[in-house]
């Protein structure tokens, strides 16, 4: 009997990498005007390169400076329902974490998967994103899995829109929540996808066509009211915050975050969707799986 497993992809830092192909001045990276796809993985420091299929390419973009732990008490739940459990699951009392931007390279156009907090709050996605070899205006598309300020913090510099060629997609449903809600991540949602003006596109799950390249958005509500997950092709998913403390999580998929708006509705999507994915042997990019973010099944 076949025994299957989560694996996650390990792709080291190597040192040596770092000085030979992470300086977009140097090399074929250095062409920055010529969007034609490079064929060499790179591997910088917080970016990371997988060929997915023929004709699509998954960059990592990490975009905190250093991998990061939160605090098992994150996943406690209401009235610390789970503390027992978390506690036993989690002895060292930490969970790993980190903040990804996903780029994927997909027919010659760049797809940018959520955006990090923004460099004016110490995110590192841009800079990420030249050391492999490309500026924001390189940018084809933005699609948004939530509205989170880890994931639109990155289309702000100021006011400004960061992006000057991208078209942002995002739910409707996700652009409705946020457009009620008068706290910081309302006004911050409203400003960020407000300043791409007729570049930005809402869209309905029952729009099958409503996104580029045949993307395909899924309905994965629970962690906000309108959080997605994409289909690429035919062997990626990128599944947004789905997951936010994998080692802990994958022993209990019940477990939520608090972050999570809707705990019961988060973990029936992650229960979901982490089957789908396995049934479909995808490769899953999830903007806060520890290490490069990225897991594939095997068998
Ligand atoms: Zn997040």
């Amino acid at each position: 009997m076949k025994r299957k497993a989560l694996l996650m992809i390990m792709i080291a830092y190597a040192t040596a990498w770092v000085a030979s192909s992470c300086n977009r001045g140097g090399g074929n990276a250095g062409e920055k005007e010529n969007v034609a796809l490079p064929v060499a993985t790179a591997v910088c420091d917080g970016v990371t390169s997988l060929e997915i299929d023929s004709v699509t390419t998954l960059v990592t973009l990490r975009d905190n400076a250093s991998p990061k732990t939160q605090p098992n008490s994150l996943f406690y739940g209401k009235d610390r329902k789970d503390s027992v459990k978390v506690e036993r699951l989690s002895p060292s009392g930490e969970v790993a974490t980190t903040i990804h931007a996903f780029l994927v390279k997909k027919d010659n156009k760049l797809v940018l998967f959520d955006t990090g907090v923004g460099s004016e709050n110490g995110g590192m996605m841009l800079a990420r994103l030249d050391s492999a070899g490309f500026g924001p205006e390189n940018v084809d598309y933005i699609i948004l899995t939530h509205c989170h300020g880890d994931h639109i913090g990155g289309l702000l510099r100021g006011d400004s829109a960061v992006f000057t060629r991208a078209e942002v997609f995002v739910p409707q449903v996700e652009y409705n929540y946020w457009a009620t809600q008068s706290g910081d991540n309302g006004l911050l949602a409203m400003k960020a996808l407000g300043a791409y003006g007729d570049r930005l596109h809402q869209f309905l799950y029952t729009d099958t066509a409503a996104l580029p390249l045949g993307i395909r958005a899924m309905a994965a509500v629970g962690h906000t009211p309108g959080h997605t997950t994409y289909k690429v092709g035919g062997r990626l998913m990128i599944a947004g915050d789905l997951i936010h403390g994998y080692d802990l999580q994958k022993q209990d998929l019940n477990i939520s975050p608090s972050y999570d708006i809707n705990p019961e509705q988060a973990a029936e999507s992650r229960k979901f969707f982490m089957q789908f994915a396995k049934n479909k042997h995808m490769v899953i990019a999830g903007m806060h799986l520890p290490g490069n973010g990225v897991l594939i099944e095997a068998e």
